[in-house]
């Protein structure tokens, strides 16, 4: 299967990942791949459990966060993420997903979110600090363990 997308350089933003052809909305992007496993977080890492961290191989590192995001995260058979189509995607777009969809709280993100999305938060925020609302918006296409710490937090709170 070719792939249906590609690392370009832009001159804004760097390097991001763009769709070399059309997605429906639910449709895989990208498959996920677990490279290494790690024993704490790192800049480039990706979450995939309350304290698992793991970096996945390919260009799925290199997409970039958007607070409007055209695709969110599911968790495949090896463990690793998923990158789905939450909308549609057409040619040329990039491939963006929310940081909050994986990452709970917010050790290495840059302060200044610099998507350009009409709903830009502004910072880019982990899970637990993302409104109720957007929550809802994701539901489904976030990594599942974000759910549980929730879940957790809520239950140590009352
Ligand atoms: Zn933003």
């Amino acid at each position: 299967m070719v792939d249906g997308f590609e690392l370009r350089v832009s001159e804004r933003k760097g390097e991001g990942v763009f769709a070399t052809r059309s997605f429906k909305a639910g449709e895989i992007v990208m498959v996920g791949v677990i490279e290494k496993r790690l024993k704490k977080n790192h800049s480039h890492a990706s979450q995939i459990g309350e304290n698992e961290y793991v970096f996945h191989a390919g260009s799925i590192s290199k997409v970039n966060h958007s607070c409007d995001p055209n695709c969110g995260i599911r968790i495949n058979e090896t463990g690793a993420h998923d990158f789905v189509a939450i909308r549609e995607i057409s040619v040329d777009e990039e491939i963006t997903f929310d940081y909050a969809m994986r990452n709970y709280g917010v050790d290495y993100f840059p302060k200044e979110c610099m998507c350009g999305s009409e709903i830009c938060r502004g910072k880019v925020t982990g899970w637990k600090d993302l409104p109720e609302a957007r929550k809802k918006i994701y539901e489904g296409f976030v990594a599942p363990y974000l759910i549980e710490m929730d879940a957790k937090y809520c239950a140590e709170q009352t």
